[in-house]
């Protein structure tokens, strides 16, 4: 079905954009709605497990993947002390070849001007995305509840037949719809850092890191850390989880500097010192919050995307392929109504997406105690179990992987091996 109605989206981030291609490509005529005076994304690495690579190659994106990927060959767990290997997940062809997608890292911004460039394609199918930047919403005016508007902070009033709020964790479409505060804070915060590459190459005690592409994890008391290669070795991207300090917690984020980031991690293997202190200054601490799980994400004709509605740890690398997923299931339910048909099938989408999304937020949310355990019992406990890991916690990587099962037959009859 072609829609010829409209939607406005509020949010340009990696689930706003993957949203607006969506509808895009089942004919809706989208508008994007976003605060910042550019669209962009953070200085930061992205992995998409298969669950959201295939829906992005899905969306015909796949020759624009391939130019700005990495591919991990295996995900790595590591102990704190001694970075011993606890245990090895393949990865690579496996998960080609098993969950018919790849497992794919990138810097953020190559990921959102893939999804950008792809929304503005002149020759793409359906109608261009329209963009409107410095477009800060501030309510949504239901008045008329089968023609919602949303209102931005200078005035402007955009009117659509739908209205999807993907404004991140602290969204305000949300807060307009009037549902509970589910804002928690888990005491954690999270170091960012992308460190060159040949930095890394050219000292010693880090040159292994670029033997070989990997997703590695090490697991120490009360802290973690995540690393992996992108753009193919440029960058060494580099997530570090520790509890928080009282000024981050207040003030959300901050720059970090190299010696914080040392020191961060007293008495972990002298490899893990090495990698950081060559963070060259433009590393940024984040304090983490989540959203408690919740299955109301719609009101009428306005709907939430992503962070808005299930804003996760990052312990699980999961939160924008969730929000791609919604995107994904949304389209497929917009797309087969009319107008009259709205309000049921957000409701629809809702009830394929809220408990998948719910049980991702809890499993990541699980994670912040199994990562951190202090060293004991407990621990080794974990590291046996770790040995035979097939997913994080009590979710199995088949079923993270395997995604929310989508009716387009183009998905359908998508195969990774053979193309489309
Ligand atoms: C350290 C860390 C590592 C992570 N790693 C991964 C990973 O490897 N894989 C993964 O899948 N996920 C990962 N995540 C999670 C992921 O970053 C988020 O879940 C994802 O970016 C959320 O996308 P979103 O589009 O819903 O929201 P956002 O990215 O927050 O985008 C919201 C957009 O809306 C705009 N906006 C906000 N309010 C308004 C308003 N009132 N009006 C107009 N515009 C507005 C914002 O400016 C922004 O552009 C990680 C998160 C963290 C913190």
């Amino acid at each position: 079905m072609s829609q010829t109605y409209g939607v406005v989206i509020v949010g340009g981030g990696l689930g706003g954009l993957t949203a607006a291609l969506s509808l895009r490509h089942k004919g809706f005529r989208v508008t994007v709605l976003e605060q910042a005076p550019h669209l962009g994304e953070v200085g930061a690495g992205i992995q998409t497990a298969p669950n959201a690579s295939r829906i992005l190659i899905g969306l015909g994106l796949r020759p624009q993947m391939a130019a700005i990927h990495t591919e991990p060959q295996d995900q790595v767990r590591r102990r704190w002390k001694d970075g011993r290997v606890l245990a090895m997940t393949a990865l690579g062809e496996r998960c080609k070849r098993e969950y018919n997608a790849p497992y794919w890292h990138y810097h953020r911004a190559d990921l959102h001007r893939v999804l950008h460039d792809a929304c503005l394609d002149r020759l793409g199918p359906g109608p261009v995305v329209q963009f409107h930047t410095a477009s800060k919403v501030v309510d949504v005016d239901r008045a008329d509840s089968a023609r919602p508007v949303a209102v931005t902070a200078t005035g402007e009033r955009y009117d659509a037949d739908v209205i999807i709020g993907a404004d991140g964790i602290r969204s305000q479409v949300r807060d307009a719809l009037g549902l509970p505060d589910t804002l928690e804070f888990s005491g954690e915060m999270a170091y960012r850092a992308l460190i060159p590459g040949d930095k890394i190459a050219a000292d010693p005690a880090t040159r292994w890191l670029v033997d070989r592409f990997q997703s590695t994890i090490w697991y120490g008391p009360d802290r973690h850390l995540v690393h992996y290669l992108i753009r193919g070795g440029q960058y060494l991207n580099v997530v570090a989880i520790v509890p928080c300090s009282a000024e981050i917690a207040e003030k959300w984020s901050g720059p970090a500097s190299a010696d914080e980031l040392v020191e961060a991690f007293p008495g972990w293997d002298d490899r893990v010192g090495a990698m950081l202190a060559k963070s060259e200054g433009d590393a940024t601490v984040w304090a983490m919050y989540y959203r408690r799980r919740d299955p109301v994400w719609t009101d009428g004709h306005v709907a939430l995307l992503g962070d808005a509605c299930h804003a996760m740890l990052p312990y699980q690398a999961q939160g924008a392929s969730q929000a791609m997923e919604d995107a994904a299931v949304l389209a497929e339910e917009l797309g087969a109504v009319p107008a009259d048909g709205i309000r049921e099938a957000l409701t629809r989408y809702v009830s394929r997406r809220a408990k998948h999304a719910g049980i991702v937020q809890d499993a990541s949310l699980r994670n912040k105690d199994f990562y951190h355990l202090p060293d004991g019992p407990e621990q080794r406990a974990r590291d046996e179990k770790l040995k035979k890991f097939d997913g994080e916690s009590e979710v199995s990587y088949d079923w993270l992987w395997s995604g929310t099962p989508l009716h387009d037959p183009d998905l359908e009859a998508f195969s990774y091996q053979f193309g489309r």
